[in-house]
């Protein structure tokens, strides 16, 4: 990995992985649309996925932040692609190799535009152990209404809501540089929800990550102690123009958290996501 900071640019090698890109993001003050996993390479992630639920929706996908690429083709052929690649066949080949890269050929480095870390101001978790599927589904169902009526209008704030196989509700919140309220207070309704439900809160504290990197980093010590074959459903929602109706939000929450057996395995995870139209 290599850094130009005053350009704002990093280079990273086709082996690369999250952790080592991340933490050299973190130390030029930068910030990226990464994934969760420390141990998902880079380009794998961009090529197939790159999809950030945590930043997407300040900072898009990593696809949109690729300044240049190098790739091998099938037969052989070494490209260095951009946006601006100016022939049609380079320039429909690098639209193609950020989402179908892996079946075309190679990609040996990238050059991805940084956005500057104070476009993160700070971020946490409300952590809902809902105990039983039905309360699961009911706690969920009022987050979601949250979700859509409250951060979904709101281009500062995004908030992601897992479930995971054991029923805790996990609603995380990060919150961009342009959020001008009270972290704090704006989660208010998350909290009315677990008591409506009669449920406990065991962590509260949605400012807990100050720098864009220990938002970044998250989630790596739990990943690494996952384990086992799981059954894991990942329903990402992307590019939606319109908001969602109470007939999807009710569908998201009586049939992906209520109808689906996620106590039978044990790390199952329903996440759901939204980031700005792109
Ligand atoms: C813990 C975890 C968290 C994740 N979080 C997210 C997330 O938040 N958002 C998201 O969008 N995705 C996420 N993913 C999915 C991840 O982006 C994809 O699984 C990605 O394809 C993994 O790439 P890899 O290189 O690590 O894996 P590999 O299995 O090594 O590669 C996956 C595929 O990519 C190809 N590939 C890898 N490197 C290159 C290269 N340099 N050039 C061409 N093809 C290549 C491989 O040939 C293979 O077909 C996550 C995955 C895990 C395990």
């Amino acid at each position: 990995v290599s850094v130009d900071e005053e350009k704002m640019e990093v280079t990273a090698g086709g082996g690369v992985t999250f952790r080592s890109l991340a933490e050299a993001v973190g130390d030029a003050d930068g910030a990226l649309p990464i994934g969760t996993g420390d141990t998902v390479g880079v380009t794998g992630y961009l090529v197939n996925g790159g999809i950030s639920g945590y930043f997407g929706r300040r900072l898009g996908m990593l696809g949109q932040r690729v300044i240049e690429l190098t790739f091998v083709t099938a037969d052989g052929v070494i490209k260095i692609l951009s946006p601006s690649s100016s022939s049609d066949e380079d320039s429909t080949l690098f639209n193609s190799v950020l989402g179908a890269g892996s079946a075309l050929g190679v990609v040996t480095s990238v050059t991805l535009k940084m956005e500057s870390g104070s476009s993160f101001q700070s971020g946490g978790q409300v952590i809902v152990p809902c105990g039983t599927q039905d309360s699961a589904k009911r706690f969920a169902r009022l987050a979601l209404s949250f979700l859509r009526d409250s951060v979904l209008p709101d281009e500062s704030v995004s908030m992601e809501l897992v479930v995971t196989a054991d029923f805790t509700c996990i609603s995380t919140f990060i919150f961009y540089d342009s959020f001008k309220f009270d972290p704090i207070s704006y989660v208010n309704p998350i909290r009315d929800a677990a008591t409506a439900g009669n449920v406990p809160i065991v962590v509260d504290n949605v400012t807990q990550w100050n720098t864009w990197l220990e938002a970044a980093s998250c989630l790596w010590p739990i990943i690494k102690e996952m384990k086992g074959n799981p059954l894991v459903r990942m329903d990402h929602s992307m590019g939606t123009t319109t908001y969602p109706d109470d007939d999807l939000l009710n569908f998201i929450a009586n049939e992906w958290i209520g109808g689906v057996p996620l106590e039978d395995a044990s790390q199952s995870i329903v996440e759901i996501r939204r980031s700005e139209e792109r």
